[in-house]
């Protein structure tokens, strides 16, 4: 039994049935293992809830504590965990790759490095074929502005506000949001208005906020851009979906002005958004670099980034060398994911389940007025919540008490968006129907509660 639906005799939702034991726990409890991450652990690191969890055990969508106790991990990770916590045909493919060979690099021949760089290729438009490996999503985008730079011997890079590419050097410049940004030096980085039909000025219009690029280009660089980098769908901004025709604009301006384009797909790509397997096919463009990590490897270190064999020329000319890029054990996985994703159909469940649950968010909203916003496509949605409609006022308290509330029900979500008021929904995609609904309706009991 789901919960009942009804206002008035509201019972706690039960979580859908899952036939799994895992085993028993004992390594050390959470108390002894949060002291000695405050003694060992950098002190800048932050942590979910007041009382982090001690998570032990992983199965498809669902994560176990110390107690054994389940949790429906709706957050997958962090966008991270494709195809599902330790699936059991990525891990036999991690397992045999190791017991075969557990580290190679880029100096020698090794086939399922190729064999993964050919099935990457093989899943991008156009000429979009030769990869590069990295271990990050960070690492990837450094790698693309910088391919860009020396392709087009132009150093300035047009960025959004509110994006997130990382936190190198050059990945912080380019990253729209001051909670994420040191003192960097933000070398030759322009950002641009971003195109939030939410919060943005110009509504949904996306063609609006491309004019924005054209005036940076002319009044903020020397007229000579490298390179355009955008998410599709920005994911630690608060799951914001670039407004209609945003892209195909703004693609069209950059290389008017000589520049390439970069796609940052390393939360929306890969199934995550259920309708295209990368989130650029979603407003019909076709990018001239592609960085991608998170959920390619089902949350091991692997990141790529992918381009046209013109562009990748520019670096035969250079000493470029990643040690631990395209590890053996880290592509096995990434293939066995690949693999995955077409044997259990997950860009189609990501579809039907992920437009289901948008459809029961927003019937939330339509319930409470703390629910200011319900976004996304597939299973990478956000739900924002405001303390004022009109004004869009961030509910920055309720939203981490929601979340608490929540999690002692028994689901992980995300929290994001520069406010810290927007929930992330990105589940592995092997989310089901019933996940979603037991999702939404301890949403709806925690809602009703404030
Ligand atoms: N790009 C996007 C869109 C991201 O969401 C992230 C991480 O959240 C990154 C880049 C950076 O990836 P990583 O944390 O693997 O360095």
């Amino acid at each position: 039994g789901l919960a009942s639906k009804k206002d008035d005799d509201m019972i706690t939702p039960r979580m859908p049935h899952f036939d799994y034991s895992p085993p028993p726990y004992d390594g050390p409890a959470g108390d002894e293992i949060l002291n000695k991450r405050r003694e060992f652990l950098s002190p800048s690191m932050f942590y979910f809830y007041e009382k982090p969890l001690n998570l032990v055990h992983g199965k498809m969508q669902y994560l176990y504590d110390d107690n054994g106790r389940r949790y429906l991990d709706a957050f997958g990770g962090i966008a991270t965990v494709s195809c599902g916590h330790c699936h059991p045909d990525v891990v036999e493919a991690i397992i045999n790759q190791t017991k075969r060979l557990q580290h190679s690099t880029i100096l020698y021949l090794n086939h399922t490095i190729t064999d993964f760089a050919e099935a990457l290729a093989s899943k991008l438009p156009g000429d979009l074929k030769v990869v590069f490996f990295t271990n990050s999503g960070t690492e990837a985008n450094e790698l693309a502005m910088m391919m860009a730079r020396l392709y087009t011997g132009r150093h300035d890079i047009i960025s959004l506000r509110n994006a997130y590419h990382g936190n190198a050097a050059a990945t912080m410049g380019t990253t729209g949001q001051s909670i994420w940004k040191f003192n960097v030096v933000q070398s030759g980085v322009h950002h641009t208005i971003n195109p939030d039909p939410y919060r943005g000025v110009f509504g949904s219009d996306g063609e609006k906020y491309a004019k924005d690029v054209e005036d940076l280009i002319q009044f903020g660089t020397s007229g000579k851009v490298a390179a355009f980098m955008s998410e599709s769908i920005q994911g630690v901004g608060g799951i914001v979906e670039l407004a209609p025709g945003y892209l195909p604009a703004v693609y069209n301006i950059i290389r008017k002005a000589g520049g390439l384009c970069i796609a940052d797909e390393v939360q929306a790509g890969f199934a995550r958004i259920g309708s295209h397997f990368w989130g650029f096919e979603n407003q019909g463009v076709v990018p001239d670099i592609v960085t991608m990590a998170k959920g390619i490897g089902n949350g091991i270190p692997l990141g790529a980034v992918v381009t046209t064999p013109e562009i990748a020329q520019v670096l035969t000319q250079h000493n470029y060398f990643n040690t631990f890029g395209g590890n053996p054990v880290c592509t096995a996985a990434g293939l066995a994911v690949l693999k995955v994703i077409e044997k259990e159909k997950l860009q189609e469940n990501a579809h039907v389940v992920g437009s289901y649950l948008k459809e029961r968010l927003l019937a939330i909203k339509d319930k409470y007025e703390i629910v200011g916003d319900v976004r996304g496509k597939g299973l990478m949605l956000g739900v924002e919540l405001v303390t004022d409609r009109e004004l869009k006022t961030p509910a920055r308290a309720e939203t981490l008490h929601i979340m608490d509330k929540i999690k002692d029900m028994g689901v992980l979500i995300g929290k994001g968006g520069f406010y810290g008021n927007v929930f992330r929904i990105t589940p592995p995609l092997c989310f089901t129907k019933e996940d979603a609904d037991f999702l939404v309706d301890v949403m709806d009991y925690a809602l009703s509660k404030i």
